[in-house]
C-alpha cells in the first residue's frame, strides 16, 4: 500500500508544471511548458531512473493516446551505443521525446532537418546533445579507423579531435583523459554547430522557444550531466 502510494506520488512530476506522467503531453500541456521547464523535466526524469523509481507507465494505452496526434517535450541526439537508450535513461514514455540517434552524435544536414520538424513544426522545446563515456566511435575517431562507410561516418567527430589534440601527448583511444575530453569537446562543438547551421533553430532559440544543451551519460552509472554552463538559450545568442 505505502508503495502504491509512493508510485502515485512519483507520478506526478515535481516541476511547477505538475502533471499526471502517465499520461503523454497534448497540445494543451506542451504548449504550457517552457524550455526551461522541459530540461528540468528531462533532469528529473533521469532522478527517477537513478532512483529506480520510474513513472508507471502503460505503453499501450500510450500508444492508444498518441494515435491521434504527437506534442513530445524534447528532442534527443545520442550515440546508437545499446547502453543509452533515450526514454529509459529520462524516464519517459511514448510521445515524449524524438530520439535521434547516430554513432558518435554529431548532426548533418539530414539530422538538422530532423530537428527542425521536431521543433519548428511538432513543437519540442529542448535539443539535448548527449554524449557518453566509453563512446566507440569517438575512440574509433582518435585512433583514426578506417573502415567502410564508418570511416565517412567518423570523419563527423574529426574536428573534435583536433580541437583537444594540443592538450594531450599521447592522442589515441588508449588515453583516457584525451577520449573524454574528445567526447566532451564533441558535444560542445555540436550544440555550437546546431545553432550555427540552422537558421530555423536559431531563431527558435532566439524566440525563447527552444534551449540546445549538452549533457553526458555515465554508462557504468546511468546518470546524465547536463552542462548547464554551456547551454544555449534566448540570453547566451
Ligand atoms: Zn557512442
Amino acid at each position: 500500500m505505502k508503495t502504491c502510494f509512493l508510485a502515485f506520488l512519483l507520478a506526478f512530476s515535481t516541476a511547477s508544471t505538475a502533471r499526471d506522467l502517465t499520461v503523454p503531453l497534448d497540445a494543451e500541456a506542451q504548449a504550457k511548458l517552457t524550455p526551461a521547464e522541459v530540461v528540468q523535466l528531462m533532469k528529473e526524469g533521469n532522478q527517477r531512473f537513478l532512483a529506480n523509481t520510474p513513472v508507471e507507465r502503460n505503453f499501450l494505452e500510450q500508444i492508444k493516446t498518441t494515435s491521434t496526434g504527437q506534442y513530445p517535450m524534447a528532442t534527443v541526439l545520442g550515440c546508437i551505443d545499446s547502453r543509452v537508450p533515450h526514454e529509459i535513461i529520462f524516464d519517459k514514455g511514448v510521445g515524449d521525446i524524438f530520439s535521434v540517434r547516430i554513432a558518435g552524435n554529431f548532426i548533418n544536414s539530414d539530422i538538422l532537418g530532423s530537428m527542425e520538424f521536431a521543433t519548428a513544426v511538432a513543437g519540442s522545446k529542448v535539443i539535448v546533445v548527449l554524449g557518453h563515456t566509453e563512446c566507440g566511435a569517438v575512440k574509433g575517431a582518435c585512433d583514426n579507423v578506417e573502415m567502410g562507410n564508418l570511416t565517412s561516418t567518423l570523419s563527423n567527430i574529426a574536428p573534435a579531435v583536433y580541437s583537444v589534440g594540443h592538450r594531450h601527448d599521447v592522442r589515441n583511444s588508449k588515453n583516457k583523459a584525451f577520449v573524454d575530453d574528445v567526447t566532451h569537446a564533441n558535444v560542445d562543438l555540436t550544440v555550437r554547430n546546431i545553432v550555427e547551421r540552422s537558421p530555423i533553430l536559431r531563431q527558435l532559440v532566439d524566440d525563447g522557444k527552444l534551449i540546445v544543451i549538452g549533457a553526458m551519460h555515465d554508462v557504468q552509472t546511468g546518470e546524465v550531466t547536463f552542462f548547464d554552463d554551456k547551454k544555449i538559450d534566448k540570453s547566451s545568442l
